[in-house]
């Protein structure tokens, strides 16, 4: 069983304003064309190569930064698997054309790796090789869709998976369903001295700061977008957003569009619900502020750091380059 080699690999997985984002590294073929076959998954159940990626409450077994993926005739086919597409490059463990399907388990299964081992994608994904951190990113965000789009938004008939996992459909009415992703955009602000702004959640614990960041509402552009949220969040009227890179944010289902903007310098105002604090930032503020631990930042997999780390210049716990503010 063998399929076109698409167009993949670095040139997609590697953003240029924003560098490689730990999320969206992935390199495997989806097989859009390959996924509608009628017997998708008797074939693939009968291919010997096929391996199974197994979530549990959104966790995956990983062992040595690698994801545990059974062969699949060593697991029961359940009722909807999910085709999460195919290898494109040998690598240390998989073939080329290697076929990757998502199984779901009520539980994690301590027979595939002990239970200390499944781990949830903010854990693993980072440190996890590029193919493996897009396949798992990919299999949580349709796992979410499927488990919130269990029924017909028309006629309210239970749907059902087709298309190798990616269509719902009703049997009452016909209509086909597809995954749904929501656009976020998130930004960097910058005054005329090219200080940050950043604001404090009032989710977050004091003196955390991000970028300020909210979804992209019905019938608006990504550039509305960004100078709506920003003014309600911060009071600030920014102009001039510029596309930086993305990143899928699979909880539950966003895609976060990094943007950067210019704003005149003005005092912001934080809106008091959403946003607790609001303020601006030179880049040694910004570096005292963290070594001195007064403050804290967004870390770990988040494209808010690698947004602050574009605009500040480098790793964080580094300090500022000199020219710069
Ligand atoms: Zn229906």
């Amino acid at each position: 069983m063998t399929q076109a080699v698409g167009m993949h690999g670095a040139g997609i997985a590697s953003l240029p304003p924003l560098g490689s984002l730990p999320l969206a590294r992935g390199t495997a073929d989806r097989g859009s064309a390959f996924r509608t076959a009628p017997d998708l998954f008797d074939r693939l159940w009968e291919e010997p190569g096929t391996r199974v990626l197994h979530l549990a409450g959104k966790q995956s077994p990983v062992q040595d930064h690698r994801l545990v993926l059974s062969s699949a005739a060593e697991v029961v086919r359940p009722e909807n698997p999910v085709y999460l597409g195919s290898t494109v490059e040998s690598t240390a463990n998989l073939a080329a054309g290697t076929h990757i399907v998502l199984v779901e388990h009520e539980d994690v299964q301590a027979d595939l790796a002990p239970v200390e081992s499944w781990l949830g994608l903010r854990d693993a994904a980072a440190s996890l090789p590029a193919l493996e951190s897009g396949l798992f990113v990919e299999a949580v965000a349709i796992s979410n869709w499927h488990a919130t789009h269990t029924h017909c938004p028309r006629c309210g008939h239970r749907t059902e998976s087709i298309d190798g996992g990616w269509v719902r459909r009703c049997p009452a009415d016909e209509s086909l369903h597809y995954p749904r992703t929501d656009p976020a955009i998130i930004v960097t602000v910058t005054d005329e001295e090219d200080r940050l702004l950043l604001g404090s959640s009032a989710a977050w614990p004091e003196n955390r700061f991000s970028t300020l960041a909210g979804f992209v509402e019905p019938g608006e552009s990504l550039e509305a977008a960004v100078v709506r949220e920003i003014e309600e969040e911060s009071g600030i009227v920014v102009h001039s957003p510029t596309y930086l890179g993305s990143q899928p944010w699979p909880f539950p289902a966003s895609l976060m569009l990094g943007f950067t903007a210019k704003a005149a310098h003005a005092r912001p105002v934080p809106d008091g619900v959403e946003i607790r604090e609001v303020r601006w930032f030179s880049r040694d503020e910004l570096f005292t502020g963290l070594k001195e631990e007064r403050l804290s930042v967004a870390s770990g997999a988040s494209i808010a750091r690698a947004l602050i780390e574009h605009w500040y210049g480098g790793p964080l716990d580094e300090e500022p380059s000199a020219g710069r503010p």
